[in-house]
Protein backbone atom coordinates (compact mmCIF):
# COMPACT_ATOMS: atom_id res chain seq x y z
CA UNK A 1 0.00 0.00 0.00
CA UNK A 2 0.77 3.63 -0.41
CA UNK A 3 1.74 5.66 2.28
CA UNK A 4 0.04 9.00 3.14
CA UNK A 5 3.46 10.71 1.70
CA UNK A 6 3.59 8.96 -1.20
CA UNK A 7 0.07 10.01 -2.53
CA UNK A 8 0.56 13.53 -1.50
CA UNK A 9 2.61 13.12 -3.61
CA UNK A 10 0.96 11.53 -6.55
CA UNK A 11 -1.96 13.88 -5.68
CA UNK A 12 0.26 16.81 -6.42
CA UNK A 13 1.56 15.66 -9.69
CA UNK A 14 -2.17 14.97 -10.29
CA UNK A 15 -3.54 18.39 -9.88
CA UNK A 16 -0.72 20.35 -11.84
CA UNK A 17 -1.38 17.97 -14.90
CA UNK A 18 -5.10 18.73 -14.39
CA UNK A 19 -3.74 22.70 -14.44
CA UNK A 20 -1.79 21.96 -17.23
CA UNK A 21 -4.52 20.00 -19.29
CA UNK A 22 -7.78 22.81 -18.33
CA UNK A 23 -4.91 25.63 -19.23
CA UNK A 24 -4.19 23.64 -23.26
CA UNK A 25 -8.10 23.16 -23.46
CA UNK A 26 -8.78 27.00 -22.32
CA UNK A 27 -6.01 27.47 -25.47
CA UNK A 28 -7.21 25.24 -27.92
CA UNK A 29 -10.85 24.46 -27.78
CA UNK A 30 -13.69 26.39 -26.57
CA UNK A 31 -15.98 25.91 -23.23
CA UNK A 32 -19.41 25.39 -24.88
CA UNK A 33 -21.90 24.81 -21.65
CA UNK A 34 -21.89 26.73 -18.75
CA UNK A 35 -20.49 24.02 -16.16
CA UNK A 36 -17.48 23.95 -18.12
CA UNK A 37 -17.37 19.78 -18.54
CA UNK A 38 -18.02 20.02 -22.12
CA UNK A 39 -15.08 21.26 -24.80
CA UNK A 40 -15.31 21.14 -28.41
CA UNK A 41 -12.40 22.58 -31.21
CA UNK A 42 -12.47 26.61 -31.96
CA UNK A 43 -13.53 27.45 -35.99
CA UNK A 44 -11.15 30.08 -35.89
CA UNK A 45 -12.01 32.18 -38.39
CA UNK A 46 -14.17 31.02 -40.89
CA UNK A 47 -14.38 33.14 -43.95
CA UNK A 48 -17.84 31.78 -45.75
CA UNK A 49 -17.76 34.42 -48.33
CA UNK A 50 -14.06 33.60 -49.22
CA UNK A 51 -13.72 32.38 -52.98
CA UNK A 52 -10.70 30.73 -52.04
CA UNK A 53 -11.58 27.31 -51.61
CA UNK A 54 -8.01 26.07 -49.98
CA UNK A 55 -7.95 28.51 -47.53
CA UNK A 56 -11.56 27.23 -46.51
CA UNK A 57 -10.35 23.44 -47.01
CA UNK A 58 -7.45 24.70 -44.33
CA UNK A 59 -9.74 26.20 -42.09
CA UNK A 60 -11.87 23.19 -41.53
CA UNK A 61 -8.96 20.86 -41.52
CA UNK A 62 -7.56 23.11 -38.51
CA UNK A 63 -10.91 22.33 -36.42
CA UNK A 64 -11.11 18.89 -37.06
CA UNK A 65 -7.43 18.36 -35.97
CA UNK A 66 -8.40 20.88 -32.98
CA UNK A 67 -10.73 18.66 -32.31
CA UNK A 68 -9.48 15.55 -32.14
CA UNK A 69 -6.86 16.91 -29.79
CA UNK A 70 -9.41 18.70 -27.37
CA UNK A 71 -10.89 15.08 -27.30
CA UNK A 72 -7.59 13.66 -26.08
CA UNK A 73 -7.12 16.29 -23.50
CA UNK A 74 -10.29 15.64 -22.47
CA UNK A 75 -10.05 12.02 -22.04
CA UNK A 76 -7.02 12.65 -20.32
CA UNK A 77 -8.56 15.04 -18.00
CA UNK A 78 -11.10 12.33 -17.27
CA UNK A 79 -8.84 10.16 -16.19
CA UNK A 80 -6.80 12.69 -14.05
CA UNK A 81 -10.06 13.57 -12.18
CA UNK A 82 -11.17 9.74 -11.93
CA UNK A 83 -7.29 9.19 -10.11
CA UNK A 84 -8.36 12.27 -7.81
CA UNK A 85 -11.30 11.00 -6.52
CA UNK A 86 -9.93 7.67 -5.85
CA UNK A 87 -7.48 9.63 -3.69
CA UNK A 88 -10.54 10.87 -1.91
CA UNK A 89 -12.09 7.37 -1.96
CA UNK A 90 -9.14 5.79 -0.39
CA UNK A 91 -8.60 3.29 -3.54
CA UNK A 92 -5.94 5.15 -5.22
CA UNK A 93 -3.30 2.72 -6.78
CA UNK A 94 -5.29 -0.07 -6.35
CA UNK A 95 -5.53 -2.59 -9.93
CA UNK A 96 -9.28 -1.95 -10.68
CA UNK A 97 -9.33 -5.38 -12.22
CA UNK A 98 -7.99 -7.40 -9.78
CA UNK A 99 -7.13 -4.81 -6.87
CA UNK A 100 -3.71 -5.25 -6.11
CA UNK A 101 -0.96 -2.37 -5.49
CA UNK A 102 0.30 -0.82 -8.68
CA UNK A 103 3.58 -0.30 -9.36
CA UNK A 104 5.12 2.78 -7.65
CA UNK A 105 6.95 2.95 -11.25
CA UNK A 106 4.18 2.41 -13.13
CA UNK A 107 2.17 5.54 -10.96
CA UNK A 108 5.80 7.41 -11.33
CA UNK A 109 5.57 7.18 -15.29
CA UNK A 110 1.48 8.13 -14.68
CA UNK A 111 -0.32 8.64 -11.79
CA UNK A 112 -3.23 8.36 -13.54
CA UNK A 113 -3.29 4.41 -14.06
CA UNK A 114 -5.84 2.45 -12.83
CA UNK A 115 -4.11 -0.99 -13.66
CA UNK A 116 -1.59 -2.95 -12.80
CA UNK A 117 0.86 -3.85 -15.35
CA UNK A 118 -0.96 -6.96 -15.97
CA UNK A 119 -4.05 -5.45 -16.81
CA UNK A 120 -2.92 -2.71 -18.87
CA UNK A 121 -5.02 -1.87 -21.72
ZN1 LIG B 1 -4.41 -6.00 -12.10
Amino acid sequence: MLDSTKIEHFKQKLLQEKERLELELTDIGAINSADGVDWSGTPGELEVSSEDRNELADKIEEQQTNEAIVSELETRKLAVEEALKRIEDGTYGLCKVCGKPIDEERLEANPAADTCIEHAE
